[in-house]
């Protein structure tokens, strides 16, 4: 690749200003240069007259100036009087240099770039920009592109190096002849030139919600590059070598002979296909995303067997203290009966108690292995780990996901990340091409639906006679204080208040407290109370938010709902309904809403759906928050969108396999073009 050289520096020396603000944007060398598109466009081809200037529009006038001059109220500002044949206009500085004044001195001809706003003393313009002019300027030919730029970044420094780099650097079409014919989009370096010099008759519009062929083009490129990388880290990882754990169905099935249900049809497929998929030489990479309630967890538990019978470990990972306790307690309460033991490892252990378990690890005699985060520390030895299952794996970092395949020598183990954010297929087609994955869409038998209620928070002594009315007829129920961004404190002090509230109110019941400055014993201790419904009320911060499993109870209250993300309304929301009795959810909201917070509300109480929720969320939050971009690694999508652009992502996906397989070098090719030296990123 053609390496950069700015104006300023010679790439020799020692980096300059300018290019540290070119790394800052992603900007190595020409190829990235070329990549880095236009945000919109100015029209300065044209000329419009002062008086038919329409307020709210960006146009360009000339004229000479009147009169020019520093007026010092309200405050300091520079007041200029163009005027052309048609009228007279202000331009209004508030910030300026000596050269503005400079060349707005009285006599000088200007053109002027900006909105036009009626101000009190008639027609104005707020720090437009300026150029002057000589007799023999000529109006540019292109419309003006304006790049996303970041502090110190001018835009014409921006443009010169576009323009040095559409001459200088490759500007070949990688797309092997035979894909381009049938996608009937233009060439490449047509489409960059397009975009980065437009024609004075190009369609603004389309230039600006990207509809025109040209972007059409460079999105196909970055989805098409986008699904060879994941297409390579998929043909990677099958080149790795892996323990076959094949199925034998003695531990497996004696589990299934004892669980006091039958698998769903979903359950039963995914079991099959993790089956399938473990007995490979090749390590599983599988992603089980199935609602809240739909019983992940024996499906992982049946995996867990599954190597077991090989006498290989498995190892459970989950995000909380408080989860993977209950975790721990389940399969140990399933598998007990088996004469199989569970090993329990977390941060909050007594020393004594993790140097037992550390001891059954390091004998061998433990295959089975539930922890928090406590698992991937470097004391944890675990050198015949088959399977990892990592549980709600979007709350951990990718690091923290990849640790435990580190942990053991050559081979790498089996993994199954669970998750009950359902994603939404175009996202999986495009950021998870790499993995395989299994969906749970049913839930178990016997469920009733949830009710939704909205109330106003003015209305919050009706709701804790709802309560009273729930656990009278035995049930239980939920109270959830929002996470309070500013302060922990306050956050504690809300969840404090709230407990006092609801014991003296409902001084019949028993209301317990948890949250996140509670040891986690003490944690373990309320949760355990609740567990066993010695205490009826559970007055909770965010803590409880994820798998959560307390069947009975029936009512989740979740006060400020308006400051909930929507995927944590839904999961709060599935803490109930677990159980044979009608639940409901009531979202207690304070007025007035943001638009955002009204949309969450309306979504979530509208349906019960975590795949239709998690489309909404993706819509309202961009793929780039809904995945946690920062921590997933992958690379994000810059212009394709996902929402508009789904027919390009199918051809993108099909010109791929076909790219990889017919033309490896354009591929290989095309996936330097877009993501040249940043590609250690992308392995996930
Ligand atoms: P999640 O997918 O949210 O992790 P869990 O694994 O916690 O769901 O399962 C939710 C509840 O449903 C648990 O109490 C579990 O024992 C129960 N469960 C799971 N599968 C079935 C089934 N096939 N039939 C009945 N109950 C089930
Ligand atoms: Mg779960």
């Amino acid at each position: 690749m053609q390496p950069m050289t700015t104006p300023e520096a010679p790439p020799k020396k020692k980096p300059s200003a300018l290019t540290g603000r070119l790394h800052k944007l992603g900007l190595y060398c020409d190829a990235d240069i070329l990549l880095h598109l236009p945000l919109r466009y100015e029209d300065e081809t044209q000329l419009t007259p002062i008086r038919e200037a329409a307020p709210g529009t960006p146009v360009q006038v000339e004229g000479e100036v009147e009169h020019a001059e520093i007026v010092l109220r309200p405050r300091r500002q520079l007041v200029v009087k163009l005027r052309d044949d048609s009228g007279m206009l202000i331009l209004r500085f508030l910030n300026f240099y000596p050269s503005i004044q400079k060349a707005l001195e009285s006599g000088k001809r200007v053109r002027a770039f900006g909105e036009v706003r009626s101000g009190f003393w008639g027609e104005e313009m707020i720090h437009p920009r300026i150029q002057g002019v000589t007799d023999s300027a000529e109006l540019p030919q292109a419309l003006t592109p304006v790049y996303p730029t970041t502090a110190g970044l001018v835009q014409s420094a921006l443009r010169k190096l576009v323009v040095r780099a559409l001459e200088r650097a490759n500007l070949n079409d990688l797309l092997p002849k035979e894909l381009r014919a049938s996608l009937k989009l233009p060439g490449w370096e047509r489409s960059l030139r397009f975009l980065h010099q437009p024609p004075p008759n190009a369609s603004l519009m389309a230039l600006e919600d990207r509809s025109h062929p040209a972007w059409r083009r460079i999105k196909f490129e970055e989805l098409l590059a986008q699904q060879i990388s994941l297409r390579k880290a998929y043909m990677e990882r099958r080149a790795h070598a892996a323990s076959p754990l094949l199925a034998q169905g003695t531990l497996c099935g004696r589990l299934l002979e004892v669980l006091p249900f039958a698998l769903t049809g979903a359950q039963a497929r995914a079991v099959d296909e993790i089956a399938r998929d473990l007995a490979q030489n090749y390590p599983m990479q599988r992603l089980l995303q199935g609602d809240v309630g739909s019983g992940k967890t024996i499906v992982a538990a049946l995996a867990m067997l599954q190597a077991a019978e090989n006498g290989m470990q498995a190892a459970l990972m989950a995000p909380t203290e408080i989860l993977a306790e209950q975790h721990y307690r389940k399969l140990d309460s399933w598998l007990r009966p088996l004469g199989l033991e569970v090993v329990w490892l977390s941060g909050s252990q007594k020393k004594r108690e993790r140097k037992v378990m550390l001891e059954k690890l390091d004998a061998g005699d433990a295959l089975l292995i539930v922890g928090t985060h406590a698992l991937i520390e470097d004391s944890v030895a675990l050198d015949k780990l088959g399977l990892a299952v990592v549980d709600e794996q979007h709350r951990f970092g990718v690091r923290q996901r990849l640790a435990l395949r580190e942990k053991v020598n050559g081979r790498l183990p089996h993994m199954l990340m669970m998750s009950a954010t359902p994603i939404p297929r175009t996202l999986a087609m495009s950021y998870m091409a790499d993995l395989d994955v299994s969906v749970l869409d049913e839930l178990p038998p016997g469920r009733t639906p949830i009710v939704t209620k909205l109330v106003a928070d003015t209305r919050r002594d009706q709701v804790i006679e709802r309560i009273r009315d729930a656990c009278r007829e035995g049930r239980q129920a939920y109270w959830v204080c929002p996470l309070i961004e500013e302060s922990e404190a306050l956050q504690l002090q809300t969840a404090v208040d709230t407990y006092e509230v609801l014991a003296t109110e409902l001084a019949e019941l028993k209301v317990g407290l948890v949250h996140g400055r509670l040891k986690p014993t003490e944690k373990a201790e309320v949760m355990d109370a609740f567990i066993r419904n010695e205490t009826q009320v559970l007055v909770a911060t965010t803590v409880i938010e994820v798998g959560v499993d307390v069947p009975n109870a029936s009512l989740m209250v979740i006060e400020h709902a308006e400051r909930f993300g929507l995927a944590q309304l839904h999961q709060l929301r599935g803490r109930v309904g677990r159980g044979a009795a009608a639940s409901s959810c009531v979202l207690i909201y304070a007025s007035p809403l943001s638009e955002n917070g009204r949309a969450r509300l309306k979504a979530i109480y509208e349906t019960n759906d975590g795949f239709e929720i998690a489309r909404r969320d993706l819509h309202l939050r961009g793929p780039g928050e809904f995945i946690g971009a920062r921590q997933s690694g992958v690379p994000l999508l810059r212009y394709a969108d996902l929402e508009m652009d789904i027919d390009l992502v199918e051809s993108a996906r099909q010109a791929a396999d076909e790219m990889l397989a017919r033309f490896p070098d354009a591929a290989e090719a095309l996936h330097t073009r877009w993501y040249g030296g940043r590609s250690q990123l992308l392995r996930a």
